[in-house]
């Protein structure tokens, strides 16, 4: 009977696990391209989490390195600060830089709604209002172009009420192969149904990354894995019989860091006095009270040793993330940033080998990867690193898309890489 009773709790717990993740794929109805839109060309981005500017070639991404030889590849794509994957994967689609988007963070505080937003936290995350700007598949769908999404940061919110057509909630038990045929059968619908831009994400590099160090066998086994995964991608795809545009990017790098030091929190902080977020290299507290800032900004300043600490107000413009550059009102009133390669033990946790969210402008490793190829882009074409921000207007002058919107994105990059950039 005991080996009856296992058994049927395994079963019950499998079943639970099963509802607790949702592997549906959502369809909202009604939805058509116009049959102008339908003569627009298609794009296919891709990010793969973490994947560092010179992995390919490290590597030997040999899959990757083929295709981007064929069209465009940036010597590095920069990010936005700080160099982490929410705001990062938001910064390429909306335009706009962390601060002037509010995903100012992985997890920021909201000082109106006196709440925290948290990429953990998966109703937050599915939570249209913490997200401001217009990421490309809302133009897209305003415009009546259709979009899909296998994975994107903020993809699975009502942005503006808008969603792609077809998406997918987050989760890691969808096979590679079946993401693969998904994509297939968005491009094999009637042209009216069919999606132009499809987004499509790769968390593996990343947590290889922090778990083993950018060096690892452990991280090179998964840079491999995804150049098999794009290459399987592009041949599929390749059976539809539409001339798709591909354009491969990550949100950041990845660097070894002193794990064997880190930074305590500084006994300065008065955690009655202060909300504190962030993570080892990003640290950022909130006040409850004005009176409190000075005087701690001033003590942590005295006492600080491998970091710097800013008030919100001086906070260096290159990073674009002061008191000036924060629209949303979500920027820390003082900001400790750790001196490369140290971090902060906020968690009282052991410490993964590798990390990011350095200034990338100081640390190379911060930077991304660019790949594009397809018909829109010049061939055999390499360029200097550019900023993130930038993809969202290449995008939108591939798929022209109208914006009015403020943004941070300029058109150089299209200009630069594409034979007939939108006018
Ligand atoms: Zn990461």
């Amino acid at each position: 009977m005991k080996n009856y009773t296992i058994l049927l709790l395994c079963f019950l717990w499998a079943v639970s696990a099963r509802a607790q993740t949702d592997t549906i794929q959502k369809i909202v109805p009604g939805r058509k391209n116009t049959s102008e839109q339908q003569k627009k060309p298609y794009v296919i981005l891709i990010s793969a989490d973490g994947f560092r500017y010179n992995y390919a070639q490290k590597y030997n991404a040999s899959n990757l390195l083929t295709l981007s030889n064929q069209g465009v590849r940036a010597t590095s794509m920069i990010p936005s600060y700080p160099s982490v994957t929410f705001p990062n994967h938001y910064a390429m689609v909306s335009g706009l830089y962390p601060s002037h988007s509010g995903l100012v963070n992985n997890t920021f505080y909201d000082r109106d709604r006196h709440d925290f937003y948290t990429m953990g936290n998966k109703a937050k995350v599915a939570d249209g209002s913490w997200y401001h700007g217009a990421p490309l598949w809302v133009l897209a769908e305003q415009q009546h172009l259709l979009s899909a999404s296998f994975y994107w940061v903020a993809s699975e919110a009502a942005i503006q009420n808008i969603t792609p057509t077809y998406y997918y909630v987050y989760n890691e038990k969808i096979a590679i192969r079946d993401r693969i045929s998904a994509v297939v059968n968005w491009l094999n619908l009637p042209a009216e149904d069919r999606p132009h831009l499809i987004t499509f994400y790769f968390p593996q590099v990343d947590h290889a990354g922090h778990l083993y160090g950018p060096d690892a066998p452990e991280t090179a086994h998964e840079v491999h894995f995804v150049d098999s995964a794009v290459s399987e991608l592009t041949k599929a795809v390749k059976t539809t019989g539409l001339d798709v545009n591909f354009v491969f990017v990550s949100d950041h790098g990845m660097t070894n860091v002193d794990q064997q030091h880190p930074i305590s929190i500084p006994a300065a902080i008065d955690t009655s006095k202060f909300i504190v977020s962030g993570d080892g290299i990003l640290v950022e507290l909130y006040a409850k009270g004005d009176a409190d800032i000075t005087a701690t900004y001033n003590h942590l300043k005295r006492q600080a040793k491998d970091y710097d600490v800013y008030l919100k107000t001086n906070v260096p413009a290159k990073l674009h993330y002061s008191q000036s550059d924060d629209w949303h009102n979500r920027i820390g009133d003082i900001l400790l940033i750790p001196h490369y390669p140290k971090v902060f033990n906020l968690y009282n946790k052991s410490i993964h080998p590798g990390w990011h969210g350095y200034d990338p402008n100081l640390v190379k490793d911060m930077h991304a990867t660019f790949f594009a190829w397809g018909p829109a882009f010049k061939p055999h074409t390499t360029i200097p690193a550019f900023e993130n921000v930038d993809v969202f207007n290449l995008i939108r002058s591939i798929l022209g898309l109208e914006y009015t919107g403020k943004t941070d994105s300029t058109d150089k990059l299209a200009n630069d890489i594409l034979i007939k950039p939108m006018k």
